[in-house]
């Protein structure tokens, strides 16, 4: 048998993670990247003579897989990721209050977040004591549900009052899983929540990037790539996928290609365009439709700080602030996320200036920004809804597999979840190998 000859097709998390594992297991890979930069949905935008990124991301402690390919890259983690515990302050800013829930890193999980929640502020009582029951509720039946239904309908019956959805689960589920609480999926959340919060105390962890996306993921994965005899190829947008008696052709504007096996770990959308000889992958993506986000960023005078480096607003168009001076040495740099959200009518400066209002509320002594800039990806994420049928990452054709964040899995459209998609598409083609 002649030795396997890898196609990867995409060049954000997943491919790169499908790419780092089969060039760890001593494969010979070629990524193929359409765009001229590496990291799709979490790269690096330059702009004013500063690295900003697509969208800020938030990482967390539960994110095991994506951690351990970082330290099997040997990235900087330690420089280029800061750990914080969980600490969670979401202001109203119709209402003038603020919820500040802090976990202790002494305690072990899920005792710390018990903890945060008696201790928080701005909740009521009766708040806390039905946010502890549904906590000890999941904790009972393992996170899961006999059946999914939408996250909202599952807090009414865990009967979490107004101010809690409002305020803790609302946030969380946009910040998660960029869909609306209405029709999120229950199941997905609660996933989440139980690897943030059923083992160890870390787990729950903030990891915000001190450094823009494509130096912390995209660039050490791809160093390893090659520096394990691999190839990564950009501005190499793959047109046709055709299979042979003995693999599959590869052709690109400029050349085409043999190949053994084939990994697909281009978005979503993007899979119908390239398949054509492939017509048993039309379906698979029919049932996803997408959600948006949209940064706002904000760059004012550089002595200008949040209270800490991560806040979330409500009723409000924003929805978390990140202050990138505290992040990632910016200083006066505020990225503003808006997840999930409807057409915006107005125009980038009007939204810009609405902002910008929004965070006299939390700064009163602001002066206008100095400049913004205004990013919005369309189909930033799958809508992570009840009961969709994700693809498996293995295909009805022989050597040939999908990864991204769509395919299926327990987590929802995160660098956790492309992480995971890669590392196993991988390992399926290694066993299969
Ligand atoms: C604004 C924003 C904020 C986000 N926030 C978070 C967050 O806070 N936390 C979190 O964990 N996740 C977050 N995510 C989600 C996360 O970024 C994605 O889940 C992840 O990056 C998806 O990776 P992927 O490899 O599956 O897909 P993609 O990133 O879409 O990668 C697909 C790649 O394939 C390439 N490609 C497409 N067609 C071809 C072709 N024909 N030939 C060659 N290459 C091709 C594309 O150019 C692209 O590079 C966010 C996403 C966005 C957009």
């Amino acid at each position: 048998m002649r030795p396997a000859k890898v196609a990867i097709i995409g060049g954000g998390v997943a491919g790169l993670s499908a790419a780092v594992t089969l060039a760890h297991a001593g494969v010979n890979v070629t990524v193929f990247e359409a765009s001229s930069q590496l990291g799709g949905r979490a790269r690096g935008v330059a702009y004013k003579g500063l690295t900003l990124d697509n969208g800020q991301h938030i990482l967390l402690g539960a994110y095991r897989e994506t951690l351990r390919l970082l330290a099997l890259a040997d990235a900087k983690t330690s420089t280029s990721l800061l750990r914080l515990p969980l600490s969670l302050r979401v202001t109203d800013l119709q209402r003038n209050t603020t919820l500040l829930l802090q976990t202790p890193r002494q305690l072990p999980a899920p005792l710390h977040l018990l903890f945060g929640l008696l201790n928080a502020n701005g909740l009521s009582v009766r708040d806390k004591w039905f946010a502890i029951c549904m906590m000890l509720w999941l904790k009972l039946h393992h996170f899961q549900l006999e059946q999914d239904q939408p996250l909202l309908a599952f807090l009414s019956l865990q009967k979490q009052t107004e101010p809690l959805i409002q305020k803790l689960w609302e946030p969380l589920c946009l910040a998660a899983l960029n869909t609306p609480l209405q029709i999120a999926s229950a199941q997905v959340f609660l996933n989440v929540l139980k690897d943030s919060f059923n083992q160890k105390t870390q787990d729950s962890d903030l990891l915000l990037a001190a450094t823009d996306l494509t130096s912390l993921i995209s660039t050490p994965f791809a160093n390893f790539v090659t520096e394990h005899g691999g190839e990564v190829l950009l501005n190499a947008p793959v047109k046709q996928i055709t299979p042979q008696s003995d693999g599959y052709l590869i052709a690109t504007a400029a050349q085409s290609m043999d190949f053994s096996h084939v990994v697909i770990a281009c978005g979503p959308h993007q899979l119908t365009q390239i398949t054509s000889d492939l017509p048993s992958l039309h379906g698979l993506v029919e049932q996803l439709t997408y959600q948006p986000i949209t940064t706002v960023y904000l760059q004012y005078e550089q002595h200008i700080q949040l209270a800490q480096p991560m806040q979330g607003l409500i009723n409000s168009v924003s929805q978390w602030v990140f202050d990138r001076g505290q992040l990632c040495g910016q200083p006066g740099l505020f990225a503003v996320v808006i997840s999930a959200h409807a057409p915006f009518e107005q125009t980038q400066q009007a939204l810009a200036d609405s902002v910008h209002q929004e965070l006299l509320g939390l700064i009163p002594s602001l002066k206008q920004p100095l400049w913004h800039k205004v990013i919005t990806e369309k189909r930033a994420t799958f809508s992570c809804e009840v009961k969709l049928n994700r693809p498996n990452n293995q295909t009805s054709y022989k050597d040939l597999y999908i990864a991204g964040d769509y395919t299926a899995g327990d987590y929802p459209a995160t660098i956790e979840g492309a992480v995971r998609s890669g590392v196993n598409a991988a390992n399926l083609l290694l066993a299969s190998a």
